[in-house]
């Protein structure tokens, strides 16, 4: 018999099994806070529970979780990067911020990615497989443990499609803001896509108040689709239709992202047309100079251009921010995360 994915299970899920094994059900509660409150990671360390029923969890139940193959310090700033290890011996990345309100974790969602965005270092080599909820809970309890702190913020984009992974993903939303798990708020969750249309109108539908950032990048198809080819699937209007629908449902802002690189997408003819595109959708945006990844050859535009792009969106009433990077010096930054760090 498989062993089931036990830091994965609902509360509910996890008092049927334990019903099933002749356990009540205040033994479902305290092993779930053992797993999500004190987050252990084996049943050994539920020293309220008896050896039998923990020997009787470890035949039945395993903690997917993922552990720390490498971490490296950023010289400029407090930005950490976790190499993790998954229990069959993949690996992904996760990023850990220090803000003025707190610390946030950039988790991934996937190991690998098959969006072939062409700036992006995460899908390089294609996409292996999804993570469970477990591994992406996991990620937040190791760098939670590893630095004595709580963390407050989470946002999902590091490696991997949020929304090519729908279900995990929303069941990890489900556990992180559990009262009786981690309790975090939904408003410190911002969950990004690159456009994965369907999953949008499902996620809509849910109206949960996280915020949703898009990786929109271009305001034509004609440059998207060169940048991004899930855009020939759901071009811009497509995209910015879903978005304008989701803004009025939820009333939450969105965050269009929006990387500038040198000569592509950062003249001042797109500038107008992304301000025209995006009118009238509750929205921010928020530029990022592109990040270099070696095997891609994009430049980030200069200030003075990332300057002008930004005024001319101003102007027309968008309230834009330029993204700080961080973590730079040990390609901590958007889209530099990947699976094969351990040989870079
Ligand atoms: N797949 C999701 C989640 C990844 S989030 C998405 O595409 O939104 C990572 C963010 O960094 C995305 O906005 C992505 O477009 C952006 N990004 C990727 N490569 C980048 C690079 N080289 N420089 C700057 N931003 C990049």
């Amino acid at each position: 018999m498989e062993k089931r994915d036990i830091l994965s299970m609902s509360p509910d899920e996890l008092s049927a099994a334990l019903k099933e094994l002749n356990e009540p059900a205040f033994r479902a509660k305290q092993i779930y806070s053992w797993l999500h409150s004190q987050c252990v990671t084996s049943f050994d360390e539920m020293t309220n529970i008896s050896k039998a029923l923990r020997q009787k969890l470890d035949d039945n139940f395993v903690i997917f979780g993922v552990s720390i193959e490498k971490k490296l310090i950023s010289e400029y700033d407090d930005t950490q990067k976790y190499l993790f290890k998954l229990h069959d011996g993949e690996f992904i990345e996760s990023v850990l911020m220090k803000y003025k309100y707190g610390y946030t974790l950039c988790v991934s969602t996937q190991v690998g990615c098959r969006m072939g965005c062409k700036f992006c270092a995460s899908t390089l080599d294609g996409v292996v497989r999804n993570l469970t909820a477990s591994e992406i809970l996991s990620q937040i309890y190791e760098a939670q443990r590893d630095n004595d702190i709580k963390i407050s913020h989470v946002v999902l984009m590091g490696m991997g499609e949020p929304l090519d992974n729908y279900d995990n993903v929303m069941r990890f939303l489900e556990l992180i803001t559990d009262e009786k798990g981690q309790n975090m708020s939904m408003r410190h969750i911002s969950l990004s896509t690159c456009g994965v249309v369907p999953k949008i109108y499902d996620l809509m539908e849910k109206n949960l108040q996280l915020t949703l950032s898009v990786s929109l990048h271009a305001p034509s198809d004609e440059i998207r689709s060169a940048m991004m080819p899930v855009n020939r699937k759901w071009g811009v209007d497509e995209l910015l239709t879903a978005c304008r629908k989701y803004t009025d449902k939820t009333h939450r802002r969105i965050s269009f992202e929006y990387a500038m690189v040198s000569g592509s997408n950062d003249s001042d003819d797109c500038a107008r047309l992304l301000a025209k595109k995006l009118k009238g959708i509750l929205c921010h945006v928020n530029l990022i100079p592109v990040n270099e990844v070696k095997e891609t050859c994009c430049k980030k535009s200069s200030r003075e251009r990332i300057e002008a792009f930004s005024a001319i969106l101003e102007k027309n009433g968008f309230a834009v921010t330029v993204r700080r990077k961080l973590g730079s010096d040990i390609n901590a930054s958007c889209g530099q995360l990947r699976r094969n760090s351990k040989n870079v």
